[in-house]
């Protein structure tokens, strides 16, 4: 057959997730850091006791509301990064969120961003990238299968669409009190749990704790509950757009 003769071929259309009416039961949350990894350290305060504290606050809120969760430390615990994807994997989680808690170099700045995977379009990023993977548990010679599963299916629009949800919740709820909190942004970057995890996947720095007056904030329990907050309902607002009785009306209404 001519195949010349059908003219270019267009371009496969993407299959809108929708269609399958895959719904969210089971979220992994993941507090970064743990044991010897402290993470990072500013105003008296550790990366990895905050990240277990608000992970812990999120997990009660979520099983309040009926959704299996699992963590991949209730402790301070060491865990690679590797087993943290294993962990993921293996609980067969609908979706993965890794919770961070930022520093940055320039102290005055404050604020919340959130990832999904993807090259890093700049140097910083890159950066924090770096840091945050260490100690990844996998060797050379496991990146090229990681490497292979990222954008054969739809979860690199999912985790872009469950990566807005969390920063768009973020941003607003903890703006409310902070007039001067900047709104980072989603981004994308190669944080080796968004690699190795087989479902919709993102890692939000919740906060910056190199920033004085985020550190103070976050030595409250009823800050690191607000954030802790946000989290769980912007979980909630992706698992309910993706419920099979509300996707079609709340998307034709604009939702995520
Ligand atoms: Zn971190």
């Amino acid at each position: 057959m001519d195949g010349a003769a059908l003219g270019p071929l267009a371009p496969p259309r993407a299959i809108d997730p929708a269609v399958f009416r895959l719904a969210v039961r089971k979220v992994v949350l993941d507090p970064g850091h743990g044991g010897s990894d402290p993470g990072a350290i500013a105003g008296g305060v550790r990366e990895k006791d905050l990240t277990l504290d608000i992970a812990r606050r999120v997990a009660a809120l979520l099983a309040g509301q009926g959704l299996s969760v699992v963590l991949t430390r209730d402790g301070d615990e060491t865990r690679s990064l590797q087993q943290r994807v294993e962990i993921a994997n293996a609980a067969r989680g609908d979706i993965f969120l890794s919770i961070h808690v930022n520093s940055i170099p320039t102290e005055r700045r404050r604020g919340v961003e959130t990832y999904y995977l993807g090259a890093a379009t700049d140097p910083t990023v890159e950066r924090l990238a770096g840091a945050e993977n260490s100690g990844s548990g996998y060797s050379l010679a496991d990146f090229r299968h990681l490497l292979e599963g990222v954008y054969v299916d739809v979860r690199h629009d999912e985790s872009r669409r469950l990566a807005q949800a969390v920063q768009g919740r973020l941003f607003a709820a903890l703006a409310h009190d902070n007039p001067q909190l900047e709104d980072r942004g989603v981004k994308q970057a190669p944080f080796v749990v968004l690699v190795g995890t087989e479902m919709p996947s993102v890692l939000a720095e919740v906060a910056c704790i190199s920033n004085h007056e985020d550190a103070e904030l976050l030595h409250q329990g009823s800050y690191r509950q607000e954030i802790a907050a946000s989290l769980a309902a912007s979980v909630r607002r992706y698992a309910a757009a993706r419920e099979p009785q509300t996707t079609v009306a709340h998307r034709r209404a604009g939702g995520v």
